[in-house]
């Protein structure tokens, strides 16, 4: 039996992780969920966006299912996502964005965006004077060599044959520029038979839009992979449709790549997509493969069969979607 803890969190989080937790919990009865507070209520309740009895649960379970969370507009708030992150060194954010539904004059899409998760733009290192704010921006070699070798072989075990360095090398020289050259060493290494490419961010973006069969596997630090998952999936219909692992040597989140959308809370439209698919993805990575293709098919054939969310034109809130995905499994 796998132990999986959820964190809900804040605004539409806790409506699709429990949609999400309702799907899992149909494909298969080889795991047990534990619920633990993150996000605002905790911050109210116990002074901390993440306390520790939670960071405690999220490291004794084989796995976590996280919504999302709130933050609020404080120079001197840590969002707990950059903490947990940190804490349980999640050094890789998988994000696959699939089309599941026909989109009038949009290509359809399926690339899988590997972004680095620890580094980069992401320390919240900000020096204050009195001309203004210097941010900290850092790429070391040991990250980047370990999120290029942890993208080929993922190209590789998903059966993917493509990989693409996403960068802006010809500008920042020095740390893009390593970043470059540690892909382009480690698919000499170890990339014999994919195929490589590198590209600049502003043309990749403009790619994954106009022509994102391009892309198969993309590989980029961490701002970029941010920004580009969310261009991927407006291009697959929005942002309901992205989820996303948080992968590290001993343990894992998934999430939807979205957050909280205050904007559409408690009206229970949310698209729970995203969080379904951050389920099935938590399951392929603790060994349970059977179930998370069942799932990925579900969702797929609840699409197909016209069964569409509000957020793409459709009539269904989060709950009567995952009815119908319940009924395909
Ligand atoms: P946060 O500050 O927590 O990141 P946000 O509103 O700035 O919240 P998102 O939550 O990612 O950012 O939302 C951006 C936009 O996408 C919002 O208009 C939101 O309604 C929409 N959106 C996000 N997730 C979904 C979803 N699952 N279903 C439908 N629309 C969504």
């Amino acid at each position: 039996m796998k132990r999986i803890c959820v964190l809900a969190g804040d605004g539409i989080g806790p409506e699709v992780t429990e949609c999400a937790v309702r799907v899992v919990g149909e494909a298969t009865d080889q795991v047990e969920f534990v619920r633990a507070e993150i996000g605002q209520g905790a911050l109210s309740a116990k002074g901390d966006a993440l306390p520790e009895e939670t960071f405690a649960l999220m490291r004794s379970c084989d796995s976590s299912l996280f919504g999302a969370v709130t933050s609020p507009d404080r120079l001197d708030y840590v969002s707990p996502v950059l903490r947990f992150r940190k804490g349980l060194d999640l050094y890789a954010n998988v994000r696959p964005v699939r089309s599941l539904v026909e989109r009038p004059n949009r290509p359809p899409i399926d690339v899988v965006i590997v972004r680095e998760n620890t580094e980069g733009m992401y320390t919240q290192n900000e020096v204050f004077d009195d001309l203004g704010v210097t941010t900290m921006r850092k790429v070391t070699r040991r990250a980047c060599e370990r999120i290029v070798d942890f993208a080929i072989d993922l190209t590789r075990s998903s059966g993917r044959r493509r990989i693409t360095c996403v960068h802006k090398a010809n500008v920042l020289r020095g740390s893009d520029g390593l970043f470059l050259s540690v892909f382009r060493e480690r698919v000499g290494m170890l990339g014999k038979g994919l195929e490589s490419s590198d590209q600049l961010v502003d043309s990749a973006a403009l790619k994954l839009v106009t022509d994102p069969a391009t892309f198969d596997v993309i590989v980029t630090l961490n701002l970029y992979g941010d920004i580009l998952s969310d261009v991927a999936a407006g291009v697959a219909g929005g942002l309901g449709f992205a989820p996303s692992g948080n992968i590290g040597p001993k343990h894992s989140v998934f999430e939807p790549a979205h957050g909280s959308a205050p904007d559409i809370a408690g009206k229970g439209v949310a698209n729970p997509t995203a969080a379904i698919l951050a389920g099935a993805m938590m399951l392929r990575h603790i060994g349970l493969p059977g179930p998370a293709s069942r799932i990925d098919q579900a969702v797929a054939a609840t699409y197909a069969s016209g069964h569409l969310t509000v957020d793409i034109g459709g009539r269904h809130g989060s709950q009567s979607f995952t009815d119908h995905v319940l009924r395909h499994l």
